[in-house]
């Protein structure tokens, strides 16, 4: 798979673009004033291997959250500003890592140039952040009124130009939509437009079930066409269940540098073993598993192996009891009871 090439960008500890990995994050979703359960938030996140933390700054406490925050984890904090230039130039003084904000929005020229000049002065980059949602009137009135693909393009070039015309390059973007077509669409095209990261996501995506499915198609298929250098799952739901979804798309889009990717078959009237079961005591227990690694898990003796040849280690099933295979070749036979056991030990010593 060949990576869309894109400028690198420094936010904190992390690179995002080049050929970096692709960056895992999400933001707190709580009141700002209410720092305590605001780092327990943070920490939880950390722990489930969150990245990079956004967090919303539409005030004072906003601006108060990001010194605990930064004491609190190690990951990186984007301050997300929306219209006052003012935050954006606070939190950098807090020690921001990051400032989400679309210069076009916030008035004067000179204030543009304020938060450009200061951001560079902290060696903090910029995510532009197009939105379908909320398109400049003039924009959307060009492109009859609908929130296309190209009209967030051209949302992206006006800010991106503004921030270029101050020699101010380090630069994120994003194109979210929540339709996916449009998303998928606008990323595509961004790609071939901008040399900048771009930050993947799909807005309001929804409650984890369709959430995790719109955003599996619509980061998916863009980070399998090689696009995308960060990616945030926005799910309606504790901020901490969008990192396990994050990282199950990028191991199903084949970009993850670390973690097992499971292989199981849909089982058939070949089946004689208990192997839904089996796949989830599999799952389970590979969960935090960081070895880049193919595991399969297959019904039947027969096809099993040979299906699953690409597997690194695999078990099939017989009628109670199974073999464990590697490259499609068989290595042992166990009883039922013993396969996820003896499966685990094998993965212990690769
Ligand atoms: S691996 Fe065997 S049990 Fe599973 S679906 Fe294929 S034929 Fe059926």
């Amino acid at each position: 798979m060949i990576r869309h090439k894109t400028r690198e960008v420094r936010v904190g500890n992390f690179t995002i673009g080049g050929d970096a990995p692709i960056v895992v994050q999400s933001m707190l979703n709580l009141p700002p004033e209410n720092i305590e359960a605001n780092i327990a938030q943070a920490r939880a996140l950390e722990q489930a291997g969150c990245q990079i933390i956004r967090i919303a700054v539409p005030g004072r406490a906003g601006l108060d959250l990001i010194r605990p925050l930064k004491q609190a984890v190690n990951c990186p904090i984007v301050a997300d500003i929306h219209f006052d230039y003012r935050l954006a130039l606070a939190a950098l003084e807090e020690g921001i890592d990051k400032i989400r904000i679309n210069p076009g929005n916030i008035g004067s020229m000179d204030r543009v140039r304020q938060v450009a000049l200061a951001c560079k002065d902290h060696g903090v980059p910029i995510r532009i952040g197009v939105n379908g949602g909320s398109l400049e009137p003039e924009i959307l009135h060009r492109y009859g009124g609908h929130p296309t693909p190209e009209a967030m393009v051209e949302s992206a070039r006006y800010h991106i130009g503004l921030l270029e015309s101050l020699g101010f390059y380090d630069i994120v973007l994003s194109l979210k939509s929540s339709d996916v077509k449009t998303m998928l669409d606008a990323y595509r095209l961004a790609a071939q437009t901008f040399p900048y990261p771009l930050h993947l996501g799909v807005t309001e995506a929804g409650t984890p079930k369709i959430g995790l499915l719109k955003s599996a198609i619509g980061i998916g298929s863009l980070l399998a066409d090689g696009i995308g250098d960060t990616i945030r799952v926005s799910l309606t739901a504790d901020p901490a269940e969008e990192i396990p979804a994050a990282y199950d798309i990028l191991k199903a889009a084949g970009r993850a540098q670390k973690g097992v990717t499971i292989v199981s078959c849909p089982t058939c009237g070949r089946t004689r073993i208990g192997l839904i079961e089996l796949a989830k005591q599999v799952e389970e227990a590979l969960r935090d598993c960081e070895k880049p690694i193919r595991v399969a898990v297959m019904g039947c003796i027969v096809n099993g192996p040979g299906e699953a040849r690409e597997a690194d280690i695999g078990i099939a099933g017989g009628n109670g009891e199974g073999v464990i295979f590697r490259h499609g070749e068989v290595l042992c036979k166990v009883p039922e009871n013993q396969l996820v056991e003896t499966l685990l030990r094998y993965i212990d010593e690769m």
